[in-house]
């Protein structure tokens, strides 16, 4: 069993931050380099994900300015949805995310 580097609990492969970094950024080389960590233990990407089915804490950086908001809102997209297909890999189902 592999364990988080941040909390030691164990990594299931649908909330590890490496095969949703890999599924977000196409480069699955990320996950042989890089040890599980829970998607909850990182804040950097945790806060981009928007879904009734992973209940967090955290926020997306506030933001004044409208160009800085359209890329904040389009990262939640994105990694929102890599969220939702790395549990769709994983065998499990999700409410398929939609923008408001
Ligand atoms: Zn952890």
């Amino acid at each position: 069993m592999l364990t988080c580097d941040i909390c030691n609990l164990v990594v299931q492969k649908n909330e590890d931050v490496t095969y949703l970094e890999a599924l977000y950024t196409g480069d699955f080389n990320t996950v042989m380099y890089h040890g599980p960590r829970h998607i909850l233990c990182d804040f950097s990407r945790a806060r981009y994900i928007q879904h009734p089915d992973l209940p967090t804490t955290y926020m997306p950086p506030f933001v004044t300015n409208s160009l800085l908001a359209k890329v904040v809102e389009r990262r939640i997209e994105e990694w929102t949805n890599s969220w939702v297909q790395l549990q769709q890999v994983c065998g499990l189902t999700t409410n398929m995310y939609t923008m408001h």
